[in-house]
């Protein structure tokens, strides 16, 4: 019998997906059902984000409107978790205008959810657990996955490069490895479990086993290894750092049988001057090198990025070079954000904050250009055949199939829900700036 149900609502990357996955999977584990609707559920978890500005405020607005459900039914539990509760300002402030929530636990001790839930239903307690220091890396968790043919591993936690806009070393803990045995004997038993595709996760992936005794056990040699493994059809990774990037990683990807030639490369910024105040490590020649460097090992591969805008002191000068970044690299894709300040963070402290409006306008600039690019990048696919893994049905329209290509472009094409999670050839007959669409042709 349910020991009840669950809700997860989950902000931020695919790094908090994937920890709301393990969670999901632990509660499972103890007797616990997932329930897609938040008013129903016995148990809500609300795993956290402080990357992006008005994070903590949808957080605690929401805190707030289900306070009401929680007085109707004191035997609801509300669970904070994620990154944001590792700010040592937030659980004070949580505590205080939400007394209603049961559970706070932390990012290094997220595995240990569904104990504590059990001992809040039993005894009615209020408990909050936030380690400081990071804990041994817990192996063998059990996953409530998304989808039954793709899934995240995680090949890193926490971060070591302090970038002087992010908080993420500060909530995360300093850079840990996983095994390599470890990670390759998770992703032997995801694809004997039917995946096809794993995306290896970590907040910088090309620094994996700087921390490791193995010497064999760095970014390409576990890439490589990966890619040996039978029935497994695609590998993809998330994040690189630019500074980390190596001409043999390049090439163990151009010489993969299923590594997805596609690199998120963040750039942050196009100006050498405003990259060194960020603590980025890298140049802007030092980029382009290695776009110039991926361009001749693969030719066709996709390269994506992210920007922010306004840094403190970043002059007109400045945003004219990350435009001419983006003019000679010609990305497929961008996240680009203005920058706001996250607090106890170096650039927080920076003098020459940039005013909101002129933030504004450069965004708008910067968004129209990459608006370009994708669209032209997504022209460059017409009348092509690509292989994509489909992955559902589209938003507007459940009898139209939406799926991937290894270069991450979205494909639209007419289809029935039986090839989901199959690979399909598709025939592009439409390019627009996000979407291509076709029809199938095998
Ligand atoms: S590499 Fe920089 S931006 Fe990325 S998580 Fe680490 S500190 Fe943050």
């Amino acid at each position: 019998m349910s020991k009840g149900s669950f809700y997860f609502q989950t902000y931020g990357c695919q790094m908090n997906e994937h920890d709301s996955e393990i969670m999901a999977g632990l509660l499972a584990d103890q007797g616990y059902t997932p329930t897609d609707q938040r008013d129903e559920a016995d148990v809500i978890i609300i795993n956290t984000c402080c990357i992006r500005e008005k994070a903590e405020h949808k957080v605690l607005s929401l805190l707030g409107e289900l306070r009401g459900q929680i007085e109707a039914d004191p035997n609801k539990v509300v669970a904070v978790c994620g990154c944001m509760v590792q700010q040592e300002d937030i659980v004070p402030k949580i505590r205080k205008a939400c007394p209603h929530v049961k559970l706070i636990i932390g990012t290094h001790n997220f595995h240990r959810i569904a104990e504590y839930i059990d001992r809040i239903r039993e005894t009615n307690e209020t408990i909050c657990d936030i380690p400081t220091e990071e804990l041994l890396i817990e192996e063998a968790l059990p996953t409530m996955r998304e989808y039954p043919f793709k899934a995240f591993v995680n090949i890193t936690y926490g971060c070591n490069n302090y970038c002087t806009y992010c908080i993420v070393p500060y909530v995360r803990g300093k850079e840990r490895s996983r095994d390599m045995v470890d990670i390759l004997n998770e992703v032997r038993a995801l694809v004997a479990d039917g995946v096809k595709e794993i995306t290896f996760l970590g907040q910088n992936v090309n620094s994996y086993g700087n921390d490791l005794d193995d010497p064999e056990a760095h970014f390409p040699g576990l890439l490589r290894a990966a890619d040996q493994i039978e029935g497994l059809e695609r590998i993809r990774f998330m994040t690189s750092h630019p500074k980390d990037l190596s001409q043999e990683l390049i090439d163990v990807i151009a010489d993969s049988r299923h590594i997805c030639h596609y690199i998120h490369l963040p750039v942050q910024a196009g100006s050498s001057r405003i990259l060194q105040r960020m603590n980025r490590r890298y140049t802007k020649d030092h980029y382009l090198a290695l776009v110039e460097a991926i361009r001749k090992a693969m030719p066709e591969a996709a390269l994506t990025t992210d920007i922010i805008v306004g840094f403190p002191g970043e002059t007109e000068e400045d945003f004219q070079e990350t435009l001419d970044l983006v003019e000679r690299v010609g990305f497929d894709n961008a996240f680009a954000f203005a920058y706001s300040p996250r607090a106890g963070t170096p650039a927080e402290k920076m003098t020459n904050q940039i005013p909101l409006e002129e933030k504004k306008d450069r965004l708008a600039r910067l968004n129209d250009l990459l608006a370009k690019w994708s669209l032209k990048k997504n022209q460059a696919y017409l009348g092509k055949t690509v292989k994509v893994l489909v992955d559902g049905v589209s938003k507007s329209n459940d009898r139209v199939l939406s799926g991937k290509t290894d270069t991450g472009k979205i494909v639209l094409f007419t289809g029935n829900e039986e090839a989901i999670g199959t690979l399909a050839d598709v025939q592009v007959e439409s390019a627009q700036t996000w979407i291509l669409k076709g029809k199938r042709v095998k």
